[in-house]
């Protein structure tokens, strides 16, 4: 993927940064898109390019329209028009359905749902212009398998998935794939606050009884943006370590 631009939204933490870095190694011109963190997007950023790698960090809120407009104005003003895009910014919000509010719902299909719609009707366009484009969407396992307490967090994630079938369909035709990539349980800030009963619980689910590294999930990333993934398309791949199989 030797100069493809590639656009990781969520970059600055976890699996986002594991990705972001995956691809700048592999030769892409990363744009690394986060909401809160520039410091630590900044050393995302640094480690890219101290490996000789091309990376530039942009601040935007993936759940705000007009955010994304200057978002994607920048980054082909800085590098070109986005030819790899990873949506991958997400938040987790634990609430049992009956206290569950609209405003609290809104705020979780907002970011992970409509933000991955929004970013990727941007970026369609030139790569259908270009025939060329590589989505690849990181839901969750918990979008297949259901969440208690998250109902909201894991219909945005079902959701991205029927999107990402959608959008594969719908984009085949101009050589663009989009696939949808579902990690179980991964060691970031968003596990990390859980509780040593429930980590236990999480373990025992998992057939390899192990919690993955972010790099697991880049892994398959670089393997789906490069060549590697041309004929790939349409398919709902898990990262879980046998969690969902
Ligand atoms: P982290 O909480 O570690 O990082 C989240 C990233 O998303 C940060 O870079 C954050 O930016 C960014 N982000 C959050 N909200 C927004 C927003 N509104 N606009 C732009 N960026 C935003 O999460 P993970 O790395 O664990 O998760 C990454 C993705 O993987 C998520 O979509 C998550 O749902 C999914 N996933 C994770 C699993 C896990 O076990 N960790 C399991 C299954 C799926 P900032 O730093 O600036 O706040």
């Amino acid at each position: 993927m030797k100069d493809r631009v590639a656009l990781v939204t969520g970059g600055s933490r976890g699996i986002g940064r594991a990705i972001a870095i995956e691809l700048g190694k592999a030769g892409a011109k990363v744009a690394v898109c986060y909401n809160q963190n520039e410091a630590l997007a900044a050393k995302v950023i640094a480690e890219i390019t101290d490996n000789g790698g091309t990376a530039k960090a942009f601040k935007a809120d993936v759940s705000k329209g007009e955010e994304l407009n200057a978002l994607f104005k920048s980054v082909k003003e800085s590098f070109g028009p986005v030819e790899i895009l990873v949506n991958n910014a997400g938040i987790i919000r634990q609430c049992p359905i009956a206290l569950l509010s609209e405003q609290e719902w809104d705020e979780v299909v907002d970011t992970n749902l409509k933000g991955t719609f929004s970013c990727t009707r941007l970026a369609v366009r030139d790569m259908m212009r270009a025939k060329w484009g590589r989505i690849i969407i990181i839901s969750s396992d918990a979008g297949r398998l259901g969440e208690a307490m998250g109902s909201h967090y894991a219909a945005s994630k079902a959701g991205a998935i029927g999107f990402a079938k959608s959008a594969a369909r719908e984009l085949a035709p101009y050589n663009i794939t989009v696939n949808a990539v579902t990690p179980g349980y991964i060691e970031t800030d968003m596990t990390a606050g859980a509780d040593e009963a429930i980590r236990k619980k999480q373990l025992d689910a998992i057939p390899a009884r192990k919690i993955g590294a972010p790099q697991d999930v880049a892994w398959l990333v670089a393997f789906l943006a490069g060549e590697t993934g041309r004929y790939i398309t349409g398919q709902t791949i898990s990262v879980d370590g046998g969690l969902f199989m």
